[in-house]
């Protein structure tokens, strides 16, 4: 089972990734927390190159490029073998974030897009997408309270109107494909939102 977590900045997503983790194995299922951009040595090594702010911003179609590279490496390294072996993966982002950031928000082809996103995953496909959702608003504030204790990158600096753009995208992309995507209001207490996760993996566990 492949299990992606999506949506913009403060929606709680990399501790969710690890409560789910938790969960998992708890309950006697194998299971790994990885992220992209990100997730093998040189995977991260992109990551930092693109969002370090160490290098000029190279614009949204390189960075999608780049991402993609990133995401290539991911998946033949990592993800595929973990799903081989019968584990559940549970990423971090995955590639509606390059839809969403380099393509919507990047104005990018949807064509190009779609075609580079082919490419990129093949037939490894995530079988559930958890969007944990928060207003822009929130989102914006509980990024840059992160902001103060973690090292800024560029992305964060973005201002209100960008976090709701960036909400659309991910609530477009749910519309869209809602077999495989799930809405979760994240603006609950963090075990409400948990909850909610584990009620719809559990789901898919049983199917
Ligand atoms: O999920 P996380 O906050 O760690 O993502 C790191 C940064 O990378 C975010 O600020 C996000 O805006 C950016 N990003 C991006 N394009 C992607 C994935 C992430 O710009 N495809």
């Amino acid at each position: 089972l492949f299990i992606t977590f999506e949506g913009g900045e403060g929606g709680g997503k990399s501790t969710h990734v690890g409560r789910l983790v938790q969960t998992l194995e708890r309950r006697g299922i194998a299971a790994i927390a990885t992220r992209e951009p990100g997730g093998t040595p040189t995977a991260e090594a992109i990551r930092d190159v693109i969002l370090s702010g160490a290098v000029a911003p190279l614009g949204a179609a390189a960075e999608a490029l780049m991402f993609s590279a990133a995401r290539i490496d991911h998946l033949d390294k990592k993800i595929r073998p973990a799903l081989a072996q019968g584990k559940v993966v549970v990423c971090d982002r995955f590639a509606d974030s390059t839809r969403a950031y380099q393509g919507a928000l990047g104005n990018l082809d949807p064509k190009f897009i779609r075609e580079l996103e082919r490419v990129t995953v093949g037939d490894t496909r995530p079988d559930l997408t958890i969007i944990l959702d928060v207003p822009a608003a929130t989102g914006l504030a509980r990024a840059s309270a992160r902001r103060a204790s973690a090292p800024v990158d560029r992305f964060e600096a973005e201002n209100e109107s960008f976090h709701a753009a960036l909400r659309q995208c991910f609530l477009d992309i749910a519309a869209a494909e809602p077999e495989r995507c799930v809405v979760i209001d994240a603006t609950q207490p963090p075990d409400a939102v948990e909850a909610s996760i584990w009620s719809k993996v559990s789901q898919r566990l049983a199917a």
